[in-house]
């Protein structure tokens, strides 16, 4: 055992969520604040070049983690990319910028027991966080930290894929985030002049100076410390290191780990379901049945087109075609490097009569994204889909008492069919798409499924084969009404029975929103900073 540090609050995991906290705590100069995160800096150049994306989600910045075989997806075993950087999943995703539907939130709040998390009362922490570079409304802000900007240099197929939907009855929306969710249409981004917005860039960059703030970088929690029924502080091994320090907290210890490292953490300090901590030979401290159940995500599928020429950027995989493109993001800030590669897409019905749509687009530009496909001579454009509101629930769960083991990550993607029903129209309308007449400049013919597999059977094993996630897991910390069994935490994001403990990221969502979801976890982590300054009734 180490040195004993003492702070008011101790931040755990400097992701998406966490570099939030830690710059609204630390704003006040007489709290003294630490951030831990088991991940490295963010000095890479793919993390701020906003293309860099696309050579990230297999590598660098992640935990390297899969899911358990998927019992509905033939057993299959997939590649489940999670954060381990600073900034978290801000500083390596596809930096789309949507929130959900209205209700998604009044769902939270009048369903699932989230007292104050409705629309109305979280908008003003959306609005908070964000500078715009577009809007300024009822809907947006500007002048906070959080980049957000239209695409700087979008293709003509952009715009044909826009046409396409009209064609189908799917209008164009220019905002997504605004009134309403419905229709095609480009991303806004977390982008701020051409670089990556991520909360390491945003929120802690500018708090970095602060004397009341310090961050460790390469230090992984391993354990909550409770004396008496009270979070006092964490245990850390830092750079892999076998011995470990404690920190202490005179306030409290606020876990920001993810929707992943949240409920891990917990089930590593005793903290969960009694059954499944003896199970793997961890002494229960405190049961908490919840913790690691009710996991969401977004499975996708997805369909590739071969191009009648070069008009995605495929192209830009050989080497001279790469070289003009580095180029001209160094002179004009402009071109293929300053693409996310996904910004535009859309929300649309898979079920006419729901609240609010509940499929979700996103129009790749070239088809190397995704693995799977023959190369094409003039390249592809790949356009995803993925069913929105699951009725599927799934679990994380530790594999043994070794602290450091990969988690074992069980979304349990369709095990409801209805998932696997509103997930196949989805894939359905997306082919369509693809069909319009305004698409035919661009678009020669389908490669992914493939024109030919049509039968329930065919587009059945097409799916085990090449669904994904697009990365939105949340829910295995859910907020809850405080005496129900499930809960984790109560609306004010504390630990139910426990002092001094609060979780604060995408882990407490109740129901996924109906979106990608770094927009709604910074709002979760604003939110929070208000909840635990005593602020909340401020916004
Ligand atoms: C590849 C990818 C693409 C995505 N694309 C988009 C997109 O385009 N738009 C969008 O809105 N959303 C996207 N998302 C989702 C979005 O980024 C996440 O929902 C969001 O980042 C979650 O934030 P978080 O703070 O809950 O967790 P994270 O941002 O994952 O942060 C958790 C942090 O805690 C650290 N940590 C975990 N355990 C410990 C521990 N024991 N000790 C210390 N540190 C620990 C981790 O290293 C990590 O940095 C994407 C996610 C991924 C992974």
């Amino acid at each position: 055992m180490g040195t004993h540090d003492s702070y008011d609050f101790i931040i755990v995991g400097g992701g998406s969520a966490g570099c939030v906290l830690a710059h609204r705590l630390s704003a006040d100069p007489q709290i003294k604040v630490l951030l831990l995160e088991a991940g490295g800096a963010d000095r890479h150049p793919l993390y701020h070049l906003p293309a860099g994306f696309a050579k990230m989600t297999k590598g660098i910045g992640a935990w390297g983690w899969s899911t358990v075989p998927q019992r509905h997806l033939k057993n299959r075993v997939l590649r489940y990319t999670q954060a381990k950087v600073i900034g978290g999943g801000s500083t390596i995703n596809a930096q789309i910028y949507t929130r959900g539907a209205a209700a998604d939130y009044d769902a939270w709040a009048h369903d699932c027991g989230a007292t104050g998390w409705s629309y109305r009362e979280v908008l003003p922490y959306f609005k908070r966080a964000e500078n715009n570079q577009r809007y300024a409304n009822a809907y947006h802000g500007y002048g906070g930290p959080l980049g957000v900007s239209n695409p700087i240099s979008p293709l003509p197929i952009c715009e044909a894929f826009f046409q396409a939907g009209q064609e189908l009855g799917i209008p164009f929306n220019a905002d997504f985030n605004g009134e309403r969710q419905e229709g095609l249409g480009y991303y806004q981004l977390t982008q701020f002049n051409a670089r990556r917005s991520s909360t390491a860039v945003a929120y802690l960059a500018p708090a970095q100076s602060r004397r009341n703030l310090v961050v460790r970088l390469n230090t992984y929690t391993v354990r909550v410390v409770v004396e008496q029924g009270r979070a006092i502080g964490v245990e850390v091994a830092t750079n892999g290191s076998s011995s470990v320090e404690r920190m202490h907290a005179s306030r409290e210890v606020i876990l920001a780990c993810g929707a992943m490292g949240s409920p891990k953490l917990l089930l590593q300090s005793g903290i969960g379901p009694a059954d499944h901590l003896r199970e793997v030979g961890v002494p229960v401290l405190h049961p908490l049945p919840g913790v690691g159940e009710n996991l969401q995500d977004h499975l996708d599928l997805f369909a590739i087109a071969e191009c009648t020429g070069d008009h995605t950027y495929d192209r830009y995989n050989r080497l001279h075609h790469a070289a003009w493109a580095g180029l001209q993001y160094l002179l004009f800030k402009r071109g293929p490097v300053a693409s996310s590669l996904f910004e535009t897409g859309g929300f649309w019905y898979a079920d006419r009569a729901a609240r609010s749509p509940d499929i979700q687009f996103h129009l790749g530009l070239g088809s190397g994204i995704e693995a799977g496909v023959a190369s094409m001579l003039h390249g592809g454009v790949t356009l995803n889909s993925a069913h929105l509101r699951p009725h599927s629930r799934g679990t994380v769960r530790l594999a043994s008492a070794d602290l450091r083991a990969a988690p074992l990550i069980d979304p349990n993607y369709w095990a409801e069919p209805r998932d696997r029903e509103l997930a196949f129209e989805g894939l359905r309308l997306a082919r369509e798409i693809l069909r319009q007449p305004a698409l035919a400049r661009f678009v020669k013919v389908e490669r992914l499924p493939g024109v030919e597999v049509r039968g329930a059977t065919e587009l059945f094993d097409y799916a085990c084969a090449h669904a994904k996630t697009d990365h939105h897991p949340v829910g295995t910390c859910r907020i809850g009404a405080p005496d129900a069994s499930d809960t984790v935490v109560t609306p004010d994001l504390c630990v139910v029975g426990l002092q001094g403990l609060r979780v604060a990221d995408a882990s407490v969502m109740p129901l996924v929103p109906s979106s990608n979801t770094n927009a709604p976890t910074i709002m979760v982590a604003e939110k929070a900073a208000d909840l635990i300054l005593g602020r909340a009734a401020a916004a």
